[in-house]
């Protein structure tokens, strides 16, 4: 009864159907030609799963999605579905043998020996550290780049978030920002593009963290689980500014609101909903300054039910295609006065 059933793990993939794995996670298949084409359906995506991130190719049996960045198999992608290391070979082996059972009907040449033995327990999924702090810094940055200064931002400003331009390692080329949790340990980079046009599937404005494994521990990095800049204000305050991305930040900081936050994405966690609501005092009050765009529309969607019924809420809506960063000092003014 209890016996190990063969795992040939090519022969495996190439059996599979990918569109059959997809419905087997409950992921409606949203097929055009070879690809499929949808939300990121994976547990450990980060950031918005109501773009059009992920995809898979239904013929070769790979996927990939620009906003969590992960890729690979569909093994390796039921293994993610089943929230466990796609890397352990125990653990990707079980996830292999279900979907062998189901998928492949016996007989078909997969199954070529089952001896008997114990059945090997279910391996126990390896432990995963979220947020941890970094064991090194970043040297070098540029803080005078271009990008920063063409924007209207002063060389103290980046200095003061610590931002600036990275021409090594995997951020070379891309303007490095430094992130926080909420205890104000360095947990990880930013990397935006400095060159808009440069953006694709492949090369995404924003890079994150990857999940990494060492010693047997998996290292995610998620940034619902803190506001940028969050660390720096102290709390409880009387007014909490909370804008969508770094550079909304860097100006209303520089234009002396530095009591700002940013979301870093179209959605709110539950998570930084709490600290949002423990930062500002029961009396105070708190501003929501997204940009004018369908994604700060998404924002204020996700952030104020969750926020309202606990603290005083302002959403500020600017006008179609506006930023944050386009207001000037007294315009910014006019928007904080009650
Ligand atoms: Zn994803």
């Amino acid at each position: 009864m209890n016996e190990r059933v063969w795992v040939n793990f090519k022969e495996l993939r190439a059996k599979l159907k990918f569109e059959d794995v997809l419905q087997h996670y409950n992921v409606e298949v949203n097929r055009k030609g070879d690809q499929h084409q949808g939300p990121c359906p994976l547990p450990n995506h980060s950031g918005s799963r109501k773009s059009p991130s992920f995809s898979a190719n239904l013929e070769r049996g790979i996927f990939h999605c620009f906003g969590c960045g992960a890729k690979g198999n569909v093994l390796e992608f039921a293994a993610l579905m089943a929230g466990v290391n796609p890397d352990d070979g125990d653990a990707l082996r079980s996830v292999a043998v279900e979907l062998q059972k189901r998928f492949v009907p016996q007989g078909t040449g997969t199954r070529k020996k089952a001896v008997s033995q114990p059945a090997t327990p279910a391996s126990k999924p390896p432990p995963v550290i979220m947020n941890a702090p970094l064991d090194f810094e970043l040297k070098d940055l540029d803080a005078g780049h271009p990008y920063l200064l063409g924007r209207g931002l002063t060389h103290e400003i980046a200095r003061h978030f610590g931002v600036g331009f990275c021409s090594r390692g995997v951020l070379k080329g891309r303007l490095a920002v430094p992130l926080h949790d909420a205890a104000g340990k360095l947990v990880g980079y930013a990397g935006r593009v400095v060159d808009d046009s440069t953006v694709t599937g492949e090369n995404p404005r924003y890079r994150f963290p990857s999940r990494r494994e060492r010693n047997g521990t998996i290292y995610e990095f998620r940034k619902t689980l803190f506001l940028y800049n969050g660390f720096r204000i102290k709390a409880p305050c009387d007014e909490l500014i909370v804008v969508q991305g770094f550079p909304s930040v860097w100006w209303l900081t520089q234009h002396s609101f530095p009591w700002t936050v940013g979301l870093m994405g179209s959605d709110c966690s539950q998570e930084q909903a709490e600290l949002i609501v423990n930062t500002v005092k029961p009396s105070g009050r708190l501003w929501l300054l997204p940009n004018g765009d369908k994604a700060g529309e998404l924002l204020a969607q996700s952030f104020l039910p969750q926020v309202s019924a606990a603290r005083f809420v302002r959403w500020l809506q600017l006008e179609e295609g506006q930023k944050p960063t386009d207001l000037a000092k007294e315009e910014l003014k006019s928007c904080f006065t009650r």
